[in-house]
């Protein structure tokens, strides 16, 4: 057995991540008094929160009508009758408050004329549930509202007392004998000392993982590590098989063009210079959601009307805008395009292709937060001890697809959600839990064989073949055969991660180790991912099944739950929440309005 000294910290409450979520959920805990620990394997400003460009979605009205009843209907809509229904009336109702906090926390928005806050259109984001035109509902700091909102909110954990652990890397959970979580395992990455933390409750907000495929706009360190942790306690999955493409990455790079740019007026083109949006999406043409427009993009692209010398991708249109608005609305991504494709966006098109961008799939929650671990008897039943927030769970408010600017509201709805119920459910005077050792010793029996891997694939080499294996199989476009063979290629890759090379044997500063911790991460992931999609046999949202095109609520309208052991993944199926928190009668949404129907646009 591996023995590793290590120094034992105990907290009421540990948050692992320190991007939007779990800084929204860090501060939350602090400000009740709660001693709150945020360990994060980057600085906190570094998470990929920062990159977030467009803004943050909520029924604000500052630029015309709007309700919170209309913004729930296109997240229902949004999520292709997937998402929980308690969950999206929750982040819609609530979605106000958590941005007026954010105002007064000092996050500094655009405003407009009067000093409102400035909100912008964004795709599926629309008035009189879908009947009337798109709303400006996303509020933006420029573009840069990710920034602006990390920056705000590090410094009001650090003004409320929250204790910051910065470049720990977070290994495992530690689960007591009758399946609570007490805490998480950390290696500090700069000195090679080993921490446990023991606390009354866990917060997983380790963010998503994009990083699973190989052309993606998250940051490096999207790997999903939450999910890692949580499928190695013998906890699911859920609802995997839904991954974002973004219409707008830039075409080589897969830097992301916001959806904002074509919020302020741009437009798509194909070969031909035609507005190919107005074919599939009459209404809401290149304002339709994210799913919707890959797909088209996709179409466009296979029937030979791609642009580019090898016909393979899409061109944004900006050059019509005036320069002032580019200037003032979108700086970031003149500067990106300018830097990644080399092009001035007030003379030429940005060329752009469909590139991973989300996880609509993540660690099953309820929408406080509470990790879920279904059960045949009880599909709502909560593990003691574990949250997760924010891209690394899925409470779930975006179902098949998340609509543009969902996010950002998620981290701090939910963030603020965990709080709250952590208030309630962590007694401040009970003692700390203490250290389940024989956790503790699995978890570094896993950590040295790592460190100490001598097989013959080096980390970089498999994370490779996983990740274009994923980019070809578990794309935009998926048909059964691809599918299959994506998958069996899938259990093949992880069957090899017994074989890895590890070459550094070192504790300080050692990235190999980090990144092959990392890729026992992402593995799970994307099992997961590939064998979700393998099984589901219909059409819904970002999951378009070239052989099961219709939607088909009757069977599937259903949450995938995966759980993965090695390279063996087991699935079952949890119903979807139908009901939403209030009656018509209590001020709630009509249930005539949310039932199923086709989703045009
Ligand atoms: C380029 C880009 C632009 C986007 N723009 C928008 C937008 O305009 N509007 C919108 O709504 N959404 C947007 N999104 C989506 C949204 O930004 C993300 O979903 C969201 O920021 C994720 O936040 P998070 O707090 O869950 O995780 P992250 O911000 O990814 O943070 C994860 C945190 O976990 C920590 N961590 C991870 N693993 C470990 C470990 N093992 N040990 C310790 N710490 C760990 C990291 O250090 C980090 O602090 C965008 C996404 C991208 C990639």
């Amino acid at each position: 057995m591996a023995a590793y000294e290590y120094e034992t910290h105990e907290y009421d409450v540990v948050v692992v991540g320190a991007g939007g979520a779990g800084l929204r959920a860090t501060l939350g805990m602090a400000e009740q008094g709660l001693r709150t620990a945020c360990v994060t394997k980057v600085f906190p400003t570094r998470s990929h929160t920062v990159a977030a460009q467009g803004g943050i979605a909520a029924s604000l009205s500052n630029m015309g009508p709007d309700h919170w009843q209309w913004h729930m209907y296109d997240t229902v809509k949004g999520s292709d009758w997937l998402g929980d229904t308690d969950a999206m009336e929750y982040l819609a109702r609530e979605a106000p408050k958590a941005v007026y906090e954010l105002e007064h926390y000092g996050v500094p928005f655009s405003r407009t004329e009067e000093g409102k806050i400035y909100q912008r259109p964004f795709g599926g984001h629309t008035t009189e549930f879908g009947e009337g035109p798109p709303v400006q509902r996303t509020c933006a700091a420029a573009d840069r509202t990710g920034h602006a909102i990390l920056h705000t909110l590090y410094g009001q954990s650090l003004k409320n007392n929250a204790e910051f652990y910065i470049e720990y890397f977070a290994i495992d959970l530690i689960m007591s004998y009758d399946g609570a979580c007490t805490g998480v395992i950390c290696w500090k990455l700069d000195d090679g000392t080993m921490h446990v933390f023991n606390a009354k409750m866990v917060v997983l907000a380790t963010g998503g993982y994009g990083r699973a495929y190989f052309s993606a706009t998250s940051a490096h360190t999207c790997t999903g590590d939450g999910g890692g942790m949580v499928a190695r306690a013998g906890l699911p999955l859920q609802d995997m098989e839904f991954v974002q493409f973004h219409p707008t990455g830039i075409y080589g790079s897969g830097c992301l063009i916001t959806e904002g740019a074509r919020g302020e007026g741009g437009y798509l083109t194909n070969s031909e210079g035609e507005r190919f949006m107005e074919r599939y999406a009459p209404n809401y043409k290149d304002l339709a959601p994210r799913d919707y427009v890959s797909r088209s993009m996709t179409m466009e692209i296979r029937e030979g009307r791609g642009v580019g010398a090898e016909g393979d991708h899409i061109h944004l249109n900006l050059s019509h805008l005036p320069k002032e608005a580019l200037a003032e609305r979108l700086p970031g991504i003149s500067e990106s395009a300018k830097i990644f494709a080399g092009v001035d966006v007030t003379k030429e098109p940005i060329p752009v292709l469909p590139t991973v961008h989300y996880n609509m799939g993540g660690i099953p929650t309820n929408y406080w937060g509470e990790v879920l671990n279904p059960t045949k008897d009880d599909p709502n039943a909560v593990v003691p001890g574990l949250m997760a927030v924010g891209e690394a769970g899925c409470a779930s408010v975006h179902g098949a697809n998340r609509l543009g600017s969902n996010s950002l509201i998620d981290l701090v709805v939910f963030g603020r959600a965990a709080a709250i119920r952590a208030g309630k459910v962590v007694d401040r005077d009970s003692a700390v839990p203490s250290t389940n050792t024989a956790s503790v010793d699995k978890a570094f029996d896993r950590f040295d064989g790592l460190r100490n891997a001598k097989g013959t694939i080096p980390t970089a080499e498999l994370r490779l073949e996983m990740q274009k294996t994923m980019q070809a199989d578990a794309a935009v476009f998926r048909t059964s055969k691809t599918m299959k063979e994506g998958l069996d290629k899938m259990v093949t890759i992880a069957g090899k991660m017994d074989d890895l090379k590890v070459t550094d044997r070192s504790l300080v500063w050692n990235s190999d180790l980090m990144e092959t911790l990392e890729l026992t991460n992402l593995m799970p992931n994307a099992l997961a991912t590939i064998a979700g999609a393998e099984a589901r046999k219909e059409s819904r949202g970002a999951h378009a099944h070239e052989d099961f095109t219709a939607r088909d609520d009757e069977n599937w309208r259903v949450h995938t739950i995966a759980r993965v052991e090695g390279n063996q993944i087991d699935l079952t199926y949890r119903p979807v929440v139908k009901d939403p928190l209030t009656t018509e009668e209590q001020g709630g949404i009509s249930l005539e309005k949310i039932k199923p129907k086709e989703r045009t646009f």
